[in-house]
């Protein structure tokens, strides 16, 4: 059994400052793997009190200086995928084989493209006008992460925090606390300046809350549900902090008559499943041309029934539970409200699949003939759960796919390029995947509406840990 009982403050692996703890659980097995201390107050004011400190001198290093650290965490980084990997497996129940290439391995993806963007991005510049612009760290920022991603998340605030010479404060999930032990452990062997990085493992009451109300910290960078952004959001309001979102999702998938419907819509399913459902970004609302609704309905069906799932411990492109009975229960929830609001079931539908009935596995399952006003069409349910809605025409189309609260990414299947332009221009989404192709580390992640707000990766995500100051070109 695993006891998770230091966090990482001032360089340093520390008691808390109380003794709670929380059980941390495998949910393949249901059961307890391990025990991970809760933080409070005291520890977060321990944390930033030690980031404030290290602002001090980090935030004047060079580029060349933290270009050097971020080379010496790739390096650890590299050392530890396999750790990160396992870690995931066991605490979220992402599968073996993606819990490597693709949950640990985006540390290392979201790292170098971080490293390429602060290489390019000048310390100061000279306006049209001559007045001179530099950019300088915010600095203490307090970072907090959902458990669907878990190291993706906090590689994506950890690092342009570093690379701008920021210090930070992370507050992982409570449900994901080994693999961000495992990950402030590669920070430390990465040789950052003590106080630079700090942990606090807890939950968002405790610490989440008191980090986005603590007035030493300047911005919060946020990744979970729209429900704790708002409350983050509430608590920094004091403070007049910054405060970036990335928040939840309901993502509309438009499939016209003209695309290549067998291999767009067979991959639509499987993107829909990938990480089990939980994923702010899945595409969950197929909407389908309803001149190829049928058809789309049999290569859907076929899909969903090829839907692999298994033993996260094992290798293979199946997929695993969810993480825990928490979001088991929600989905099941879901899922009655679907039959009982008279969607039909396509594939799937209540319990667990055969053979699987002691973690939280849930069937992968399709609705048809979905109204688009019906609660399974609106609410995000975070589980492999796909909705499918026939529409008339493009504007139809396009209509349903923005009236919802969400804009963090939208999905279209066409092999019309100027439908496809056409359609771009109009969705209301921070992220356009097309025919199967999404953007590529580097590029700027975030969401339009409740989705949120900032971006994060590539240049975009490092000016959210910036400020701008500016002053005229010397004269006597
Ligand atoms: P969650 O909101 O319950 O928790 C996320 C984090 O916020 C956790 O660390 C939690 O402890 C903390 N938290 C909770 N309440 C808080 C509060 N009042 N103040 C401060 N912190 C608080 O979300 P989750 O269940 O961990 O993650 C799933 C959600 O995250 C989904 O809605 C998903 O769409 C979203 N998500 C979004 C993105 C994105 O980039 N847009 C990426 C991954 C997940």
């Amino acid at each position: 059994m695993l006891t998770l009982n230091k966090f990482y403050i001032d360089g340093a692996w520390v008691d808390p400052a109380s003794d709670a703890t929380m059980p941390i659980m495998n949910p393949a097995t249901a059961s307890q793997i391990g025990t991970v201390s809760m933080g409070n107050s005291e520890d977060v004011d321990r944390a930033v009190a030690a980031a404030k400190r290290a602002f001090e001198t980090f935030s004047m290093t060079t580029k060349a200086e933290r270009l050097a650290l971020l080379e010496n965490l790739r390096v650890a980084t590299i050392d530890r995928l396999g750790d990160l990997a396992a870690a995931m497996t066991s605490e979220m129940g992402a599968p073996a084989t993606m819990s490597l290439d693709v949950q640990a391995q985006s540390g290392l993806g979201h790292l170098d493209d971080f490293i390429a963007a602060l290489k390019n991005l000048d310390d100061e510049e000279v306006l049209p006008n001559g007045d001179i612009i530099s950019r300088e760290p915010i600095g203490v920022c307090g970072l907090i992460t959902p458990w669907n991603w878990p190291i993706n998340q906090i590689a994506l605030k950890v690092v342009p925090a570093l690379a701008t010479g920021a210090t930070c404060v992370l507050k992982p999930s409570e449900h994901t606390p080994i693999s961000a032990q495992i990950y402030a452990e590669i920070v430390e062997a990465a040789g950052y300046p003590a106080g630079v990085f700090n942990l606090v493992q807890g939950d968002g009451i405790s610490v989440g809350s008191a980090m986005s109300r603590h007035p030493d910290i300047a911005m919060m960078s946020f990744t979970g549900s729209t429900r704790a952004g708002t409350a983050v959001s509430k608590d920094a309001a004091d403070g007049v902090k910054r405060v970036t979102l990335e928040l939840g999702g309901k993502s509309p998938n438009l499939v016209f008559a003209d695309a290549d419907l067998n291999k767009r819509v067979t991959e639509s399913v499987q993107g829909c499943f990938y990480n089990t459902g939980q994923s702010c970004n899945a595409p969950t609302r197929l909407l389908v041309e309803r001149s190829c609704y049928d058809e789309v309905l049999e290569i859907a069906k076929a899909a969903g029934e090829a839907q692999a799932v298994g033993d996260p411990a094992q290798q293979g492109d199946h997929i695993g539970p969810v993480f825990d009975k928490i979001q088991y229960d929600r989905v099941q929830a879901m899922i009655k409200i679907g039959i009982d609001e008279g969607a039909r079931v396509l594939v799937g539908g209540l319990g667990k699949p055969e053979g699987l009935e002691t973690g939280w596995y849930v069937k992968p399952t399709i609705f048809c003939d979905v109204d688009h006003d019906m609660r399974i069409s609106r609410e995000e349910i975070f589980g492999p759960v796909l909705v499918i809605t026939p529409f008339d025409s493009e504007e139809d189309a396009i209509k349903m796919a923005n009236d919802t609260d969400y804009g963090l990414a939208a999905y279209i299947q066409s092999s019309d390029e100027a439908r496809v332009s056409r359609v771009v221009r109009r969705l209301r989404a921070g992220t356009i995947q097309i025919n199967g192709r999404g953007p590529d580390y580097g590029s700027p992640f975030g969401g339009y509406k409740q989705s949120g707000n900032g971006r994060e990766g590539g240049v975009f995500g490092l000016e959210d840990y910036l400020e701008i100051k500016v002053r005229p070109p010397f004269t006597a």
